[in-house]
């Protein structure tokens, strides 16, 4: 069974990022409204998540552990995905490949702590927290020295650490989001804050887009509201000027959850043609919401693709929808 969790875990665990990744959505999951995001040696040596979500009771903490034993899928409910998780998979995959930690704490109850090496699993044994959960993940790959070699740099995994959290923070702008390097002995280095924003969603969005992207970023951005035929968007796009020489400030979320679609990026292009030079690419903060019948974001766990049932009409909506903001802003 170790075995087929080490192989099952390449899936879903690729790099540092994906195990952040996996953990923030179960933070996110858990109604977070803090979380706070340790590393070390990108990733590398440790990996640690904080979060002040309703926790893990004592007795399911072994569970959580156990393969599919969590899933929310019942079968008859593939496409229709309401939380990030449903694959029950990530917590007993980062267990199988590098040493997890899990503490955690339910109101009211007493804390308690659950150890995985190399998928072994031992005693739940209390533990004090205040609350929450905290997931500590060390050394990372050491089962799998064949995965370790493919890692990259330390800096570009710290990297790639850097931009999903980022990503989950733009989809979330109600939860406040700190990412610290605590490589080394010093007492570390914040990498990334955003504050948890208030108001409506749109001025949420708007507050946490400075964040993420910078306040000139956030202030010559369109605000983009329209909706065709069940589909639904909504966020900003920004001025042609504020383009980029790569696709890094491109964030587009379907249902909520971060994806790097061809079909969505193509779109966002598309928007642009008229106003930006081939190697320039637009700069936006996108959110399309359809019913979840209407769109598969789960084709493969570790990409972000996603399928629409009817891909042409997102095409066409995001199309339209900035072609007409940026006409609306003199373009
Ligand atoms: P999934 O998210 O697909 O259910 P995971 O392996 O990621 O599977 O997590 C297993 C289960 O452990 C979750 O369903 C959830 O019940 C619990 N869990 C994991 N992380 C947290 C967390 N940070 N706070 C509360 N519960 C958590
Ligand atoms: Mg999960």
């Amino acid at each position: 069974d170790a075995a087929i969790n080490r192989i099952a875990a390449g899936e879903v665990v690729e790099r540092p990022a994906a195990a952040v990744k996996e953990l923030l959505e179960n933070a996110i999951d858990a109604g977070a409204r803090q979380i706070t995001v340790e590393y070390a040696d990108g990733g590398k040596t440790l990996i640690r998540v904080t979060d002040d979500g309703r926790g893990i009771v004592a007795s399911d903490l072994p569970l959580a552990l156990a393969r599919h034993a969590t899933s929310k899928i019942d079968g008859s409910d593939l496409l229709n995905i309401h939380t990030f998780g449903f694959r029950g998979e990530a917590l007993p995959s980062l267990g199988a490949v590098g040493r997890l930690c899990i503490t955690s704490r339910v109101a009211g109850q007493a804390g308690a702590e659950i150890t995985v090496q190399g998928g072994r699993m031992g005693e739940t044994r209390p533990a004090a927290l205040n609350g929450g959960t905290i997931v500590t993940l060390r050394d990372l790959f050491y089962a799998t020295p064949a995965r370790l070699k493919f890692l990259r740099t330390d800096r570009a995994e710290a990297q790639a650490i850097g931009d999903v959290v980022k990503r989950l923070a733009m989809a979330e702008p109600f939860v406040r989001f700190v990412l610290r390097d605590v490589s080394g002995d010093g007492p570390g280095r914040e990498v990334f804050r955003a504050e948890a924003e208030q108001g409506d969603l749109f001025a949420a969005l708007h507050g946490r887009l400075a964040q993420v992207l910078g306040r000139e970023f956030a202030e010559n951005s369109l605000p983009i509201d329209a909706e065709r035929e069940g589909l639904h968007l909504t966020g900003f796009a920004a001025l042609p000027t504020y383009s980029r020489g790569s696709a890094v400030a491109q964030y587009l979320f379907v249902n909520g959850r971060p994806v790097r679609d061809k079909l969505l990026v193509g779109a966002l292009r598309g928007a642009y043609f008229d106003f930006l030079s081939r190697d320039r690419h637009p700069a936006a903060a996108l959110f399309l919401d359809c019913d979840p019948t209407l769109v598969d974001v789960n084709v493969h766990p570790a990409k972000s693709e996603v399928r629409f049932r009817d891909p042409g009409l997102a095409r066409g909506l995001i199309v339209s929808a900035l072609r007409h903001a940026l006409a609306k802003a003199g373009h």
